[in-house]
C-alpha cells in the first residue's frame, strides 16, 4: 500500500494529446453504458441496492483482455491517471519524483506490496480511493490476479521516485499483524509474474522498454524503497529470496519463444 502523502497521481498533468483524450472519452462512454445497464437490471426489483455486486468486478468497470496472460481479467479502473477524479489523462512514465523531472521510460523493477488486510480489496482498488492507490496487479489468496491498470501505465503504489520505473503488485494478506502471511499460491504467482516480466527484457512491454533480470536488484519490496513503511510485512519480506529463486527456475524451464 502507499502511505506517502504525495502520490504521483496528485501531480499536475502535462500537455497531452487529443488522441489520448478521445480514447479515454470512449472508455468513459462504455463505463456509462455499463452503469445504465446495471441500473436498468436493478430496476427490475423493488430494491435496487439489493442487486449483488460481482465480486470479480464490484464496481461494474469496463473489462478488457489483460496484458498479463495469467491474469483472470483486466479492469478499467479509474486509477493510474493524473487525476483519478477526472480520469482523462493517463499518468505517464516519462516523469519521476515529486519535482516531476524528465526520465526515459523503462520498466526495471518489480515491486512487492501487501494490502495489510485480509478482507478483499478489489472494491477499494476499483474506485478513486483516498490514497489514489493503483497497483498494476491485485493478487488474491487463491493466486488469481486482476490487472487493474495496464502494465504500460505508471502505477501509483510505491512513491514518485519508483512508480515510473516499476510494475507493482498488491498481495492480499491471509493473516494480519504481526506476520502478515500470504498463501503458497500467492508466492507461486508472484514468481510467475516475475518470470513473465523477464521474458520482455530487451524488448518492450505494452509500449514501454523493459530492462529486467530476475535478481534481488530488480525484484524489491516496498520497504526497500522507503524505510518508513513495513510493507509488505515480515512474512513476505522473509520469502523474497525464495520467490526470486522460483522465478529463475520458471524462467529457465520456459520454452524459448
Ligand atoms: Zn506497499
Amino acid at each position: 500500500m502507499q502511505y506517502s502523502e504525495t502520490p504521483d497521481s496528485a501531480a499536475r498533468p502535462p500537455g497531452h494529446t487529443r488522441r489520448r483524450f478521445l480514447l479515454v472519452a470512449g472508455a468513459g462512454v462504455t463505463v456509462t453504458a455499463a452503469g445504465i445497464w446495471l441500473v436498468a437490471t436493478a430496476g427490475d426489483t423493488d430494491a435496487p441496492e439489493a442487486t449483488p455486486a460481482n465480486p470479480d468486478n464490484p464496481r461494474g468497470l469496463t473489462e478488457y483482455e489483460p496484458v498479463y496472460d495469467r491474469a483472470a481479467k483486466g479492469l478499467e479502473a479509474p486509477l493510474g491517471f493524473e487525476d483519478c477524479a477526472r480520469p482523462t489523462v493517463r499518468a505517464g512514465r516519462a516523469t519521476a519524483g515529486s519535482d516531476r523531472h524528465a526520465v526515459t521510460p523503462v520498466i526495471d523493477r518489480f515491486i512487492i506490496h501487501h494490502t495489510g488486510t485480509t478482507a478483499d480489496q478489489l472494491d477499494f482498488f476499483s474506485r478513486c480511493n483516498k490514497r489514489s492507490s493503483a497497483p498494476t496487479f491485485y493478487l488474491r489468496h487463491d493466486g488469481s490476479v486482476i490487472e487493474l491498470i495496464r502494465p504500460g501505465v505508471k502505477p501509483s503504489a510505491t512513491g514518485a521516485d519508483w512508480n515510473w520505473r516499476s510494475l507493482a503488485v498488491e498481495t492480499l494478506n491471509s493473516t494480519g499483524a504481526p506476520e502478515y502471511a500470504v498463501t503458497e499460491a500467492q508466492l507461486e504467482e508472484l514468481s510467475q509474474m516475475i518470470a513473465w516480466l523477464a521474458t520482455f527484457d530487451g524488448k518492450s512491454l505494452d509500449g514501454v522498454p523493459v530492462s529486467f533480470t530476475i535478481d534481488r536488484d530488480h525484484v524489491i519490496t516496498h520497504r526497500e524503497t522507503w524505510s518508513g513503511t513495513e510493507c509488505p510485512g515480515p512474512y513476505l519480506r522473509s520469502r523474497v529470496d525464495d520467490i526470486v529463486a522460483r522465478a529463475q527456475q520458471i524462467f529457465r524451464e520456459a520454452p524459448v519463444t
